[in-house]
């Protein structure tokens, strides 16, 4: 079974994604261009990617006493990714980039997340050096963003402290200006940093010629205090090697040394380090300190740093939702082959009747539209995320605000979505397989445990629940909220048209006004600890809806396609999400509307 069908499906026949070619940034581009990028990646995640995802679970990194180890297939697999272009597809032509719509580059890059998530693409690397593109000075752009983009350097972004994760205020990383000349530096004004860096993915490795670590750290006062809370973060570029002007490495190490690698549940391609900043294992120019350069302004190093956050959310949510593609796959193949038991009814009881194959059982049928359900729905959930970027950047003024606006209200579900219930997918793939999916003889107890990362990392679930309901639905006076409702209702005019999938809209309609209405009850006390104590059951709520919206907006598409088994299957999955899912979100809304604080209220020692 291929991907490709369905993601040509999203692509033409729903977002209709050729149409982007008719802006000047991507008038260069045709169809044919974009499926010729589509087929290299494919081909490129074949062979180069799925074939050694085992491998790499099983071949954890690991630090030889001078360096990181990772398996050979990882470096061919990266190598043959940079040399796709891929890393820079999205940039500028006079950058050596492709200018390729981010619709179709996140499309190309769900082969890979597919095939092997952990042997990983680029997103690190892409993100930092986006980030720099937007925030970095013309050299730091030249120097460190372009020599990521071509493949010469990897990026990294380094936030979490072992004392500070969720709560990125209480960062203790230092960094003080190093030297009386440090403004004066070509690089940028440059600093000394001191602290640790906990959980940081591809920190340390020989798949690259240098690093680009980009951290948060904070410059002390003139009483040498750090400044409480996330205004005193600023943003720095740390490179593992030191480099010139001209981007060629001085020969100096700098003061960035591996702690210690981390051992993962899953996703055991990527190494994940405790890094140590400015401890001296690596003296500068006589003295201890990573020498690291300022991006952008003191004290806005957050804000520059969401650039990254916010793109790397969205690339977590594909990650999800293709290990929970992945799972279904394989499930699928194997309910296709597997013979057990006998059918219900007439005859089911004769144990001389050959065995049926699993697919043909109810329940296991409806396990795989499940999954069916969650990973294309939230494939098509971050494609038309990404087709809002697109437009971010490409569409007329109040077109692109609009997309901005949407962006922000819909990057929460966008990350945390398919990290929960793609999940739940690939713990269904496990169960269809039964005992077998409980060995490592078969493929999905890891596509789990890879899995299972994504509702921690990028900002835990409780963190993106409460940024949704504490923030995204109340900002700008709840616009994006409301541009949401209207892209949902136009949905629900055009499917209360067709019979078939006119009790869906119903449905969806009734599901919007019970968000909207629970959201107003949450906060009318105005009291932070009494809404946001379910801001998770209001998290899973709004992304069943969303869900809802995106399942109905992409059967409507397929509905007005040509009867075959797809089309079918797609408007299965729709009513299947109809069916089974939306009703869910009574008992979520219930909680966050009453205020329930069951949870919120009970004593400690109770527990
Ligand atoms: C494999 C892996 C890769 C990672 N890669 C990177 C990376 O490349 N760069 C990087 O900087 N970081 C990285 N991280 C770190 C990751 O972002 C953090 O683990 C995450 O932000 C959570 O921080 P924490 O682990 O300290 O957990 P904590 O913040 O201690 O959270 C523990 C639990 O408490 C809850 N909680 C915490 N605060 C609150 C609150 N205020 N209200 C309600 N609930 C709360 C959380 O939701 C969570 O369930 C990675 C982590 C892992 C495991």
């Amino acid at each position: 079974m291929s991907l490709r069908p369905t993601i040509d499906f999203l692509l033409n026949d729903w977002l209709s994604v050729e149409r982007l070619n008719q802006r000047e940034r991507f008038a260069d581009h045709s169809r044919e261009t974009f499926d010729a990028v589509l087929d290299t990646c494919e081909r490129i995640a074949r062979e180069k990617y799925a074939p050694f995802n085992r491998l790499v679970d099983t071949q954890e990194p690991h630090f030889d006493g001078e360096k990181v180890v990772l398996p050979q297939a990882t470096h061919d697999a990266q190598k043959a990714y940079a040399e796709s272009g891929m890393l820079s597809a999205a940039q500028d032509y006079e950058v050596g980039g492709m200018q390729l719509p981010y619709t179709v580059e996140a499309a190309a890059n769900a082969f890979f997340a597919m095939a092997s998530v952990s042997i990983g693409s680029g997103m690190l690397s892409v993100g930092n050096a986006n980030l720099l593109m937007a925030h970095g000075s013309d050299l730091q752009k030249q120097v460190f963003a372009l020599n990521e983009f071509s493949g010469r350097w990897s990026g990294t972004m380094c936030l979490s402290e072992p004392q500070a994760g969720s709560s990125l205020s209480d960062v203790a990383t230092r960094a003080v200006p190093d030297g009386a000349d440090f403004e004066g530096d070509p690089l940028g004004p440059r600093y000394r940093l001191k602290g640790h860096k906990m959980w940081i993915s591809a920190g340390e490795h020989e798949l690259t010629e240098n690093i680009v670590h980009l951290v948060l750290a904070k410059i002390p006062d003139e009483h040498g205090k750090l400044v409480p809370g996330v205004k005193g973060i600023s943003l720095f570029i740390v490179p593992k090697k030191l480099v010139d002007t001209d981007g060629q490495l001085t020969g100096e190490r700098n003061d960035v040394a591996l702690a210690g690698l981390n051992h993962k549940c899953g996703w055991r391609g990527t190494t994940n380090t405790l890094l140590n900043f400015g401890e001296g294992k690596y003296p500068v120019r006589g003295s201890s300190g990573a020498i690291g350069y300022l991006v952008g302004q003191p004290g806005k190093g957050l804000q520059c740093m969401f650039h990254m956050m916010n793109e790397a959310r969205i690339g977590v949510g594909m990650a999800a939702t293709m290990l929970g593609m992945a799972g279904y796959h394989a499930s699928l193949d194997y309910a296709k082959n597997r013979p057990q038991g006998r059918p219900m009814g007439a005859g089911g009881k004769d144990a001389a009747a050959p065995q049926v194959r699993i697919i043909e059982h109810a329940d296991v049928k409806r396990m795989l539209l499940a999954q069916k359900s969650y990973a294309e729905g939230a494939l098509a959930l971050e494609l038309y995320c990404a087709r809002l970027v697109d437009e971010q950047h490409t569409g007329a003024p109040a077109a692109a605000d609009d997309a901005r606006l949407l962006l922000e209200v819909l990057t929460p579900i966008a990350k945390s979505w398919p990290s929960e219930w793609c999940l739940e997918a690939n713990s269904l793939a496990i169960q269809v397989h039964g005992g077998y999916g409980y060995t490592r003889d078969f493929p999905v107890e890891q596509y789990w445990r890879d899995n299972r990362l994504n509702m921690i990392h990028e900002g835990t679930h409780g963190i993106q629940g409460m940024d949704l309901l504490g923030r995204k639905v109340l900002m700008e006076n709840g616009k994006g909220l409301a541009l949401l409702a209207g892209r949902v209702n136009a949905t629900i005019e055009r499917a209360i048209q067709i019979p078939e999938l006119a009790a869906h809209a119903n449905a969806l309609g009734k599901a919007l006004q019970d968000v909207g209405a629970t959201t107003k009850a949450a906060w009318a006390t105005a009291n932070p600890t009494e809404a946001l104590a379910n801001a998770v059951p209001y998290l899973q709520a709004f992304g069943h809806t969303v869900l809802a919206w995106i399942s109905l907006d992409v059967a409507l598409a397929a509905h007005a396609a040509e009867d075959s088994p797809a089309r079918t299957g797609r408007l299965a999955a729709a009513r299947f999400f109809f069916h089974y899912e939306l009703p869910k979100i009574g008992a979520w809304l219930q909680v966050v509307r009453t205020r329930d604080l069951t949870c919120a209220d009970l004593a400690e020692d109770a527990f």
